[in-house]
């Protein structure tokens, strides 16, 4: 039952193969077996998954059930869970329990699908690797000792292993891409605005977007249906219709017009996941898609004008973590000043700090113009390189990040190279755009993702154009060893 899409899942228990309740113990076990060794949950929820897939069952036999009736998947540790622990990865909030569901909780859940967990992550999303959860790492699936990527690491190692059929993640700058491409499934980060942020734990607020993360593009193409939409909550969620993603799948990508950018595929980037990359566009030429070199030329830029505003963005949205409200409280504090230092100097990890240390310098008085004022100049210049781009292709394609799953502990020492993980990533968020990454390949056994940008809210385009290449390539479908 864990090799089976959420399509084919969700035919068999319309047809009564299996019940929701089988389907869901049958994870829970795998969990079981497996999780304690890859740890990509952080809690797992059976008993309530077990209720709730009773009620789907009636539901289906009842006949009232939709496509995710009954599918078992899992959140993000980031999106609020109303009565389960929601830890955002960190020792802060280790003893919070949500008293509200996010926006994206209660959507799944309205369309009956099952939570079995809570997913690993790294600390309040910050980092490339998972190694910053206060939870410990997170194992690839696909190698003994590497990273998963981060920072939805739990999320994409636990759907790569087939502990679930899919997940939830959030990309600030490339967290859901990134792990996507190291675990070898398909993700998606939708326009800024297309999904509620409303009780999604804000790391950077104009960067942060929710999406789904599965095996196949069809799946996350459902799943998306079901996450996005207008939510009044969230004053940037855009009141726009969200158009039938399943309806064009289908639809021949012939004349589709590829851009791909010259800075994307320069200094820095593996030499074996280039050629892995050609051999994906060459796949797309083959399906009729025309090829045209582009330049994003301010790209080098990204990296820099992130590291600026994601921080200073992350040093104001975690003021609200100080010891007073929720989440971790120090031991017989003195007096305020004591509480909130113990407070947050326990409840933070190393990574959170240099980020709020880094923000509150970007935006503190005399350093705001030169840091923050610049950086937003920067981004606005971003955007125009796509706006250009756009004028002229229908999507850019490009690698998803610069190497394969890397070791664990092997860049921790070393924030600057952990960054770089994301130089491919990092500019869509700055613009706001859609960006998807999709198994492409593979360079010595390990995964590499396909990165491919699309215009504002053309999610159903990229789901489309990444359908159709899994119509003609299986790397998708590859299952790392002992998770088979
Ligand atoms: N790796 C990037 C960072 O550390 C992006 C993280 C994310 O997208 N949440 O900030």
């Amino acid at each position: 039952m864990h090799t089976k899409t959420i399509v084919d899942l969700s035919s068999g228990l319309k047809e009564g193969a299996f019940s929701s309740e089988e389907l869901v113990q049958h994870f829970l076990k795998r969990i079981d077996q497996l999780d304690p060794d890859l740890n990509s949950f952080i809690t797992v929820t059976g008993e309530q998954a077990l209720a709730a897939a009773h009620e789907a069952d009636q539901k289906i036999k009842a006949g009232g059930a939709g496509p995710l009736t009954g599918i078992p998947f899992a959140h993000k540790d980031i999106f609020c869970t109303k009565g389960v622990r929601t830890s955002c990865g960190s020792r802060m909030l280790d003893n919070f329990i949500a008293p509200y569901n996010a926006g994206v909780t209660e959507k799944m859940q309205q369309a009956g699908a099952i939570m079995l967990g809570k997913t690993n992550m790294d600390e309040f999303a910050m980092g490339s690797s998972n190694e910053t959860s206060y939870y410990g790492p997170v194992k690839n699936p696909w190698g003994d000792n590497l990273v998963p990527g981060g920072s939805s690491g739990g999320s994409a190692s636990a759907v790569a292993a087939r502990l679930s059929p899919a997940s939830t993640g959030t990309d600030t700058g490339g967290s859901i891409r990134q792990p996507a491409a190291l675990c070898g499934i398909t993700g998606i980060k939708p326009t800024y605005g297309r999904v509620s942020r409303y009780g999604m734990i804000a790391f950077a607020s104009s960067l942060d977007q929710g999406g789904p993360m599965a095996r196949t593009a069809e799946d996350a193409a459902l799943v998306l249906q079901t996450m996005a939409g207008f939510d009044e909550r969230d004053s940037t969620c855009v009141d726009q219709p969200v158009p039938d993603y399943t309806a064009s799948l289908n639809d021949s990508i012939q004349g589709l017009k590829i851009g791909l950018p010259k800075e994307y595929f320069g200094e820095g980037l593996d030499a074996n996941v280039a050629r892995t990359i050609d051999e994906a566009i060459a796949e797309y030429r083959k399906l009729g898609a025309e090829v045209v070199d582009i330049s994003l030329p301010n790209s080098k830029l990204a990296a820099p004008a992130y590291y600026v505003v994601a921080p200073a963005e992350c040093s104001s949205n975690l003021s609200r973590m100080d010891g007073v409200r929720f989440g971790h409280r120090c031991k017989d504090p003195v007096d305020l000043e004591d509480l909130y230092k113990r407070s947050r100097g326990e409840g933070f990890g190393e990574e959170v700090k240099r980020r709020i240390l880094i923000g509150a310098y970007a935006l503190s008085a005399g350093y705001y113009d030169a840091y923050y004022l610049k950086a937003q100049q920067i981004r606005r210049l971003i955007s125009d390189d796509f706006k250009k781009a756009f004028e002229q292709v229908d999507v850019i394609m490009s690698p998803t990040a610069p190497t394969t799953a890397f070791g664990l502990g092997e860049k921790t020492k070393d924030p600057i190279t952990m960054y770089l993980s994301d130089i491919y990533t990092i500019a869509v968020n700055l613009a706001g755009l859609p960006g998807m990454s999709v198994p492409a390949g593979f360079v010595n056994e390990l995964p590499v993702g396909l990165q491919i940008i699309g215009n504002y809210f053309d999610e159903a385009r990229l789901l489309n154009v990444a359908h159709q290449y899994q119509q003609v390539t299986d790397w998708h479908t590859r299952i790392p060893k002992g998770f088979e």
